[in-house]
């Protein structure tokens, strides 16, 4: 580091706090002096906060009233690369920077006073006395005890108040003890022989390995079972023997055991896991690894991309596309798009691997912005699913039910043979619909205007727009007939008695996310399904994620056409990715597989292109639409969504801004809306959206941030920006 970036004890230096004051402040350096980047605590108010040191003070103020920073953290300083990430990202996603900045702090118990610090494990006594509450905790213990909880966390898991908690240390049955030093992490062994590659492989990690040691963003793209796991995994080996750190960013971590498997069957030892599964002292732990460079390696979801790395040499985005990289609530932020801003700060080289890339990577590689390596067929023998359309206008089928005689014949075949078949509907629930047969009145969300979906699992109607529930209802609302209201279409769990019904001898599994309280439940499913315990597995898009069931041989697709019914102009790809990505499940190890869709509309561009081998014509054609419409990734788009207790204001606020639109006409851009925001409602407030549409190159965020300035609003409403939205 620089001499300038030690203050000496009274220099004026710039301290940013989480606080919403909206800027740094100044402060006098303490005595002894700090760093740039030094975790300290300073007074604000009467109070007595956490911020970073930002650099030199502005000097605006006099020196005789500043105040004094109070201490120095003992953690490592924030780097200038991380401080500059956070600065550049706040800019982009238009976020305030303390907001921002709470992102890479809130690393848990990493700034309490140590004396606080204890960490509550179980013991090895029986409470005095058994209750709910107390039984819960034990729960919680023996659920995942291994390295203690703080007293708040493991009150909150359990959903008891902290006094349980301490009433249960007297008998011995939770005990007490300091935080214990850290344990070392395990070394990961770069040099261990990995798994001989294919000579695709081989050619893919030489190019990788061509972009190492720079900033270098690279699509990886190669279809599922292609072998891009055991790529990566080759150029994280290369950066480990260049001694700089690795972050491997997964969609839904908190399933990926198979995935800590293979790193540690590569490198002899699990990376650091990083993820809101992992408790608060395992995450303080490796919090401080990064920081020290102890960790070499870190797989995580995509808060990791926060973490203190000493050196980051390489980012890996898996399933690149996958919309759980958006975080849709606090800082609307695309982990994705932000990981490549980080990698470009740090210098690091970045791989985004898909086996259906997002179109906005498909056309940065295309314009030469990314390199691309492409993985052509899948690993050794195993070979990709034949796919093949069901043409519904041909079958005879009778009503309410949705598994034609085509489909049908398959599944008893795979099964025949003990292999396993994968029924897919992407509809959570048991009826999209319920209708009353005397009035024909639909029962619909009070909240907002989507339609109410019944779930008999859980005996309630839920709104998938906004959250709503209510009981099931035997009396028609509006002509109060009883006995009238029926369901109409199918949901997975529909579904499911029809599976009942059809095959009778076999064991089915219904994968839906709302079907199961915890991640483990489902993780435990997911274990229990790939060692053969069903037959038949009914599911929803979390069937389509990287999941691997060696027996599946079928993969039947209920309604091909469904994603294609929205106004979203993104529903061709994600239609395309979906379909792409659910058939890659059928025939993995030794069973040869096949995909089946059923569709109304075999001749739908869309279809055709998930039906026909050539990829590239479905993106050019996607891209050349894109093009036309000025949209993503040729345009871009920003949401303002406006939310509050009563929807009726947020539609005149909305009506109001969108008249008020000079400072966008200024770039041209267009404004659409308001509309109900695609999530139209969120812990009891409404949501309302504007889209705003603008050219690629117009300076988008300046002239976003002067029209909402125009804006008043009243205390309950709030006002955030989305850049690049999922949906549009
Ligand atoms: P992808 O990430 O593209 O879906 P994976 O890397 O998961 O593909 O590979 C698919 C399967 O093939 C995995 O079970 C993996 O262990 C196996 N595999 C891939 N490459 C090799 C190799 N070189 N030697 C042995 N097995 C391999
Ligand atoms: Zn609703």
């Amino acid at each position: 580091m620089s001499g300038q970036d030690w203050f000496t004890d009274g220099a004026r230096v710039s301290v940013l706090t989480a606080e919403p004051v909206g800027r740094p402040l100044d402060y006098l350096a303490p005595e002894g002096g700090c760093w740039a980047g030094a975790f300290v605590m300073v007074p604000l108010g009467p109070r007595k906060v956490l911020g970073v040191v930002w650099g030199a003070g502005d000097g605006d103020f006099a020196a005789a009233k500043l105040r004094r920073v109070l201490q120095v953290m003992d953690v490592p300083p924030m780097k200038a690369e991380m401080r500059q990430f956070l600065m550049r990202m706040a800019a982009y996603t238009m976020t305030p920077l303390p907001q921002v900045l709470r992102l890479a702090t809130r690393a848990p118990g990493l700034f309490d006073a140590p004396g606080l610090r204890k960490i509550y494990r179980l013991g090895s006594g029986e409470p005095s006395r058994m209750t709910d509450a107390r039984a819960r905790v034990l729960e919680v213990l023996r659920d995942h005890g291994g390295a203690g909880f703080q007293l708040g966390e493991l009150a909150a898991l359990a959903g008891v108040t902290t006094s349980v908690v301490k009433g249960m240390l007297t008998s011995g049955a939770v005990v007490e003890a300091d935080v214990p030093r850290d344990a070392p992490f395990a070394r990961l062994d770069p040099s261990l022989p990995g798994k001989v590659l294919s000579e695709a492989q081989r050619a893919a990690v030489a190019r990788l390995e061509d972009g190492s040691g720079g900033f270098a963003p690279v699509l990886l793209k190669g279809v599922t079972g292609s072998g891009k796991t055991e790529v990566y995994l080759e150029a994280v080996a290369d950066c480990l023997r260049q001694g700089r750190q690795a972050l491997v960013l997964l969609p839904e971590i908190a399933l990926s055991s198979e995935f800590l498997a293979r790193v540690e069957a590569r490198f002899g030892a699990k990376p650091g896991e990083w993820h809101s599964g992992v408790t608060q002292t395992e995450r303080r732990r490796l919090w401080k690894a990064t920081a020290s460079g102890e960790v070499q390696m870190v797989a995580g979801a995509r808060s990791a991309l926060f973490l203190p790395f000493r050196d980051l040499g390489l980012i890996v985005v898996d399933e690149e596309h996958d919309t759980s990289y958006k975080q849709e609530e606090g800082v609307l932020y695309n982990a994705r798009d932000m990981a490549v801003l980080r990698a470009s700060l740090c210098g690091a080289q970045v791989v985004l691997a898909s086996a259906t890339p997002s179109l906005e990577t498909w056309a940065n590689a295309e314009s030469g912005k990314y390199a691309r390596v492409d993985l052509g067929a899948r690993f050794g023998a195993s070979k990709l699913p034949e796919m093949r359309p069901i043409d519904m206008r041909n079958e005879s089928i009778e009503s309410q039910h949705w598994i034609g005689p085509t489909l049908v014949g398959a599944v008893i075949e795979r099964v025949r043979r003990g292999e396993q078949a994968m029924l897919f509907l992407n509809r959570r629930g048991y009826a999209p619909v319920t209708i009353c047969r005397a009035c024909g009145h639909q029962i619909g969300c009070d909240h907002c205007d989507a339609r109410m979906v019944e779930h008999r699992f859980m005996k309630q109607l839920v709104c998938h727009q906004c959250g709503e529930t209510k009981p099931i209802p035997t009396q028609c609302p509006n002509c109060k007939v009883e006995g009238k209201l029926a369901p109409v279409g199918p949901g997975v769990e529909r579904l499911a008695e029809e599976v009942r019904e059809r095959f009778p001898d076999s064991r089915m599994a219904v994968l839906s996310s709302d079907l199961f309280t915890t991640a483990r439940a489902l993780k435990e499913a997911i274990s229990d399904i790939a060692n053969g315990g069903a037959d038949i597995i009914i599911g929803t898009q979390i069937v389509a994620k990287g999941h691997n069931f060696p027996k599946l041989s079928l993969v039947g697709v209920i309604d091909a056409d469904l994603g294609l019914q929205g106004s979203d102009l993104r529903a061709a790809e994600r239609t395309f990715q979906l379909m792409r990505q659910v058939a890659g499940r059928a025939g993995r190890a030794e069973t040869e597989g096949l995909a089946l869709l059923q569709t109304y509309q075999p001749e739908h561009p869309v279809i055709r292109a998930i039906l026909g081998g050539d990829e590239e014509a479905f993106w050019r054609a996607e891209a050349a639409q894109r093009q036309a419409q000025h949209v993503p990734p040729y345009g871009r788009m920003a949401g303002i969504i406006l939310s509050g207790p009563d929807l009726k204001p947020l539609f005149d606020i909305g009506e109001a801004l969108s008249r008020q639109s000079g400072p966008l006409r200024e770039i041209e851009a267009t404004v659409y809306g308001p509309a109900p925001a695609p999530v139209a409602r969120v812990r009891g407030r409404h949501r309302v959206r504007l889209l705003v549409k603008a050219d690629k190159r117009a300076p988008l965020q300046a002239a976003l941030a002067r029209w909402v300035a125009q804006v008043r609003l009243p205390n309950n409403v709030r006002l955030a920006i989305d850049i690049d939205p999922q949906s549009f």
